[in-house]
């Protein structure tokens, strides 16, 4: 029965246990969900801004590349035969061209060479052959404030004998001169309006608009493949270099104190321009503190519920330990009742109540020595009921046995708390009788003969006449011990049998000695 209990308390406790490690990873494990939605959210929030920021610098990139250029000659050249036309920079880098897969390039034309050493005229045209076609080319130079800031290159076919005369005298190749100065003068009107918008709008200045107006933005760079930045919305880092090596895609990082999440897009962002990226600066602090509140919720949890286990476990553990307790004392009290009542039941008669013989002659031996090295009196009285035998063939053993019981509670009732009363065997009972000297003993012995006699005995009907026959002595100073008095009070007792029963003797020996003498040992 323990067992299963012991059991069960330990079974409770390892539930406890699963329970809070349970708790816990569930509360981890949400924890950790929680944090990499959080961080999607701002990874697609980035991606948000990236988008809007790259379609406001392709923007710029169109202004320089004056990709206006384009459209401007088609809407307006449909009918002038344009064969090639490239807007090249000073330094000879086609910026923009009819053919895509050139632009970028530097202008390897011989005539352009020539034109830039000096050797051909500046804004005249001429005749040449390019990739065995006829034309007239020219190539216009665009200036602002004297300061040359472009060249367009442009060609158109014109018929094979044309070329030979150079154009000389054509009334049809002058009308077309013309038209494609016309055609010139538009374009480099277009141009300036372009650089000197792109001169005054400054990228910078728009990106750091950019990231005032944003509330979670923090920076824009733009850098190129050597982590030199080339554009950012910080000016003071312009110029500066990044560690590309420690430059990683999306990272949390910590700057001026406080966490940053930045996010480093490759050049697919600049329309497949590998030489550049674009770095983005988001503020990670509602990010960290959502983090940081989610963690907490977690760990209370955790916290809570391993609380409330070893709450549990404590009660389990303080209620086994009093339960355990209180067994404990029971049983205890229990072996001390048992033994209390072993103890009286090896002392006492079981028919009469009263202390058995083994108990008596006991207290005999304690009581006469006690009283011999004090020198205190002691007496002892032997009773023997009258012709007992005769009670028992008249009424029966039963009645005999009622007899004795009844007879020993009148005995009772006339000694002391301090007097023992024994049953010697069969029906005598011996009375010890301490601090008592042998008048008072005697007076003693015959208030007991009287109170038997006076008290019949009624069982099953029957009124049973009983009397006592009492022997009396006392210690005194020639006795060794107590079996010597025991002797005498016998001897005492066999005399008033032989008197007459119903009545007390004292020793003779007893009688005569008035006071006990002084002990010589
Ligand atoms: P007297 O003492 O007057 O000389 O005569 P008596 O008949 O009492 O003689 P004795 O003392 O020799 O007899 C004792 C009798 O007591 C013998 C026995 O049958 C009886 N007796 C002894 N123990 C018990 C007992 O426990 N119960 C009953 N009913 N009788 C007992
Ligand atoms: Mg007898
Ligand atoms: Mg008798």
């Amino acid at each position: 029965m323990r067992n299963i209990k012991v059991f069960k308390k330990n079974s409770i406790i390892w539930w406890l246990v699963t329970l809070v490690v349970t708790l816990s990873i569930i509360s981890f494990y949400n924890y950790d969900v929680q944090k990499k939605l959080l961080l999607k959210q701002m990874q697609s929030d980035s991606k948000d801004i990236i988008s809007s920021i790259t379609a406001a610098i392709k923007r710029f990139q169109d202004i320089k590349s004056t990709m206006n250029l384009q459209k401007l000659v088609n809407d307006m050249s449909l009918d002038l035969d344009i064969f090639e036309f490239r807007y090249l920079e000073p330094d000879g880098v086609i910026r923009n061209s009819m053919f895509q897969d050139e632009i970028g390039r530097v202008h390897t034309g011989k005539s352009f060479k020539q034109t830039m050493q000096g050797d051909l005229p500046f804004g005249e045209f001429f005749f040449e052959v390019r990739d065995y076609v006829p034309v007239m080319a020219i190539y216009y130079p665009i200036k602002i404030k004297n300061e040359l800031v472009g060249i367009i290159d442009l060609a158109v076919e014109v018929p094979p004998e044309v070329l030979k005369s150079n154009g000389d005298e054509d009334s049809v190749i002058s009308h077309r001169k013309v038209d494609i100065l016309n055609l010139l003068k538009a374009i480099e009107g277009s141009i300036k309006n372009s650089i000197s918008i792109f001169r005054n709008t400054n990228i910078e200045d728009f990106l750091y608009k950019y990231v005032s107006s944003a509330e979670n933005i923090l920076q824009i760079t733009v850098i190129d493949r050597t982590g030199h930045v080339v554009v950012s919305s910080n000016k003071s880092i312009i110029g500066k270099r990044f560690d590309m090596s420690r430059l990683k895609r999306k990272q949390i990082v910590e700057l001026e104190g406080r966490p940053v999440y930045r996010m480093l897009t490759d050049g697919s962002v600049f329309g497949g321009d590998k030489n550049k990226q674009l770095i983005l600066l988001i503020d990670a602090a509602p990010y960290k503190e959502n983090e940081q509140r989610l963690l907490q919720t977690a760990l209370i949890t955790s916290i809570i519920a391993l609380l409330i286990a070893l709450f549990i476990a404590r009660a389990i553990y303080r209620s086994a330990i009093r339960q355990s307790k209180e067994e404990k004392e029971r049983l205890e009290r229990l072996v001390k009742e048992r033994t209390h009542e072993i103890e009286l039941l090896s002392k006492t008669d079981s028919l009469t109540g009263l202390w058995n013989r083994g108990y008596l002659e006991e207290m005999l031996e304690i009581e006469f020595k006690r009283a011999r090295r004090y020198r205190h009196d002691v007496s002892i009285a032997v009773v023997d009921l009258d012709h007992f035998k005769q009670i028992n063939d008249t009424y029966g053993h039963m009645a005999g046995d009622e007899v004795l019981r009844q007879v020993s509670g009148h005995i009772k009732s006339c000694i002391r708390e301090t007097d023992f009363v024994g049953r010697y065997g069969g029906e005598e009972i011996v009375v010890i009788l301490p601090e008592t000297d042998i008048k008072t003993a005697r007076a003693i012995a015959e208030k007991i003969r009287e109170t038997i006699e006076v008290h019949p005995v009624k069982f099953e009907g029957e009124t049973i006449k009983v009397t006592s026959s009492i022997g009396v002595s006392n210690l005194r100073a020639e006795h060794e011990d107590y079996h010597e008095v025991f002797s005498e009070a016998d001897e005492a007792l066999y005399e008033a049998k032989e008197e007459g029963r119903n009545r007390v003797v004292v020793s003779k020996k007893a009688e005569a000695e008035e006071q006990p003498v002084p002990f010589d040992d």
